[in-house]
């Protein structure tokens, strides 16, 4: 029997060759320079921050360059296939405005692009095409080892210190001749297909990662599984050197743990004579915990779920900024010199990256949000702050509506002014925020008046301020000198300085006068501006929330 017997014993279904494949999937015609990227999640688990620093890196080197960003479905694991990653992972992609040129979306009913099918185990012919040219050419064969073989020769290994893996005499069907592997696949014994590797441990070869610069590496010598047996889908390895060869990927992002499989994939693109593509391998993430500084974490640290900032509510620029910022260390300097540029404009170079990891801090990121949030209008934080709680908080969602111009007008406070307020980083932190201009919420409350004062004083300062100062047509100038005519008349002084210099001769200061009144109405012994506040609240709600105070 000669191996191609074998190959079609295996394979009788498969007709179509190699050069099919080539001509059907042909070089792409870009621009020179433009550079073919792509996303390449498995449904096994949800997105985390590290595929979104991939992700972010792909789609920029695709937009920068006029090239292709495509989204494929990583989908041979079968088995640890999660209900609901898809559409999760689409979610995402949508959500930041990462718009795949091509992609497969099975649940809907939405394919885009000629390089298809996008999802893996839709390309099952693709890949046993590629595989039965492998063991025509003797390049690959069937292994019967049993898990249970398996499983003792890597105890043995372990217990040797040896390499793990099933090389030289570990590989012990690697030289059966076609006629006893026919034989027993024919007897119904079970196999995988491994590569019959050609490379030598003790030869190493020169390699470059775009992130890394020059590395090298000893060769590939393990007869590494090109084929699983449970569902005949390829393993990584092999799904990867077959799509991003004939999708045409001009640069592969990924994360740090695949640098260690570089000689296998480097021996793979070698025994077809293909063209490896160029690779960004992206650090890890890491945090602050304490004093110590430790990778982040998807069993310990909740901001490691892509899903976390949505529920919290974080606007898409917050998370995109302060990605970046970790990905290219001179990102902050390019966004001070250039504020409105789209992210997309920055010359994204991989050698800036920290190879030791990206510090990924919460902190930053809440900064980068506030003043984002600061500078928005208060019409657009409403919308955001609409979609965000029509989602998550329901009764909130209907009370702005229900008082649509209202929020807006108290969204506004501070708002359009030289230095804006920075009261909150993502749109969960709002109601905290502004709650108490709202009658709705404003029960139970816990007033923060200061402790030294008397119930009697309090009345007696918002019954004054109320009953013979307060008007509602008042400007901030006649406002705000009727404050401090009534701060002297009951005993208090209404210049600061004075005070500080003898306090002993006043009850107290025009700040404490204002602190009543701030507090009374608000129930908050810190608020934004109090004239504009009053204001908001107006007459009626004034006198309803005094009647409250001290009851
Ligand atoms: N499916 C692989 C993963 O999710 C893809 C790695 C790659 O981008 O090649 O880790």
């Amino acid at each position: 029997m000669t191996t191609k017997e074998l190959a079609d014993l295996i394979f009788p279904n498969i007709t179509k060759t190699i050069e099919d494949y080539e001509k059907m999937y042909p070089e792409r015609d870009l621009p020179e320079g433009a550079k073919v990227t792509r996303f390449a999640p498995s449904p096994t688990g949800f997105m985390h921050i590290g595929n979104f620093m991939s992700v972010t890196i792909d789609y920029l080197l695709a937009r920068q360059s006029k090239g292709v960003f495509f989204l494929r479905n990583e989908d041979t694991d079968s088995a640890r296939e999660i209900e609901g990653a898809v559409e999760a992972i689409r979610h995402i992609l949508d959500q930041y405005d990462y718009i795949p040129d091509e992609y497969e979306y099975r649940d809907i009913n939405d394919e885009k692009g000629i390089y298809g099918p996008y999802i893996q185990s839709e390309r099952k012919e693709i890949y046993h095409t590629f595989i039965k040219h492998l063991i025509i050419e003797g390049k690959a064969y069937p292994c019967f080892l049993t898990q249970e073989e398996m499983d003792s020769i890597r105890e043995a290994q372990t217990r040797d210190k040896r390499r793990i893996g099933i090389y030289g005499r570990y590989a012990k069907y690697r030289n059966l001749t076609p006629d006893e592997a026919a034989e027993r696949i024919k007897n119904g014994e079970k196999y995988t297909i491994r590569l019959k590797s050609s490379g030598d441990f003790n030869r190493k070869f020169k390699f470059v990662d775009l992130a890394n610069g020059e590395m090298e590496f000893p060769e590939n010598d393990i007869d590494i599984p090109i084929m699983k047996s449970s569902n005949l889908l390829p393993t990584y390895h092999f799904a990867h050197l077959v799509d991003d060869h004939l999708m045409r990927t001009t640069h592969v992002v990924r994360g740090q743990e695949w640098i260690s499989s570089i000689p296998v994939h480097y021996e793979l693109f070698k025994t077809f004579g293909f063209k490896m593509p160029k690779y960004v391998h992206t650090p890890l993430i890491i945090k602050k915990d304490g004093d110590k500084i430790r990778k982040i974490s998807k069993r310990l640290d909740p901001e490691a779920r892509m899903t976390y900032y949505e529920e919290k509510g974080y606007p898409k620029y917050a998370l995109t900024e302060a990605i970046m910022t970790i990905i290219n260390s001179n990102y902050e300097a390019w966004r001070e010199a250039h504020p409105d540029a789209p992210f997309t404009e920055f010359e994204f170079s991989p050698k800036k990256m920290s190879a030791s990891g990206a510090l990924f801090d919460l902190d930053k990121l809440d900064n980068i949000s506030k003043n984002y949030l600061s500078r928005l209008k208060a019409t657009e934080v409403f919308d955001l702050l609409d979609n965000w709680s029509k989602i998550y908080d329901k009764e909130f969602n209907e009370l702005i509506n229900k008082y649509k111009e209202y929020t807006t007008s108290v969204l506004n406070i501070e708002r359009e002014q030289k230095k804006p307020r920075k009261d909150y980083a993502c749109l969960s932190e709002v109601k905290n925020q502004i709650w108490y201009m709202f009658d709705e919420l404003f029960t139970d409350v816990n007033y923060e008046f200061a402790e030294n004062l008397t119930k009697e004083e309090i009345n007696n300062v918002l019954n004054t301020y109320f009953n013979e100062y307060y008007n509602e047509a008042d400007d901030k100038d006649t406002w705000f000198n009727k404050m401090k005519e009534m701060t002297d008349k009951l005993g208090y002084c209404s210049n600061m300085k004075e005070y500080k210099e003898n306090p002993d001769k006043y009850k107290g200061s025009v700040a404490d006068i204002s602190n009543i009144i701030r507090v009374g109405v608000t129930s908050k012994s810190q608020t934004p501006d109090l004239y504009v506040i009053l204001n908001l609240l107006g007459q009626e709600r004034i006198k309803n929330r005094l009647s409250k105070v001290n009851k």
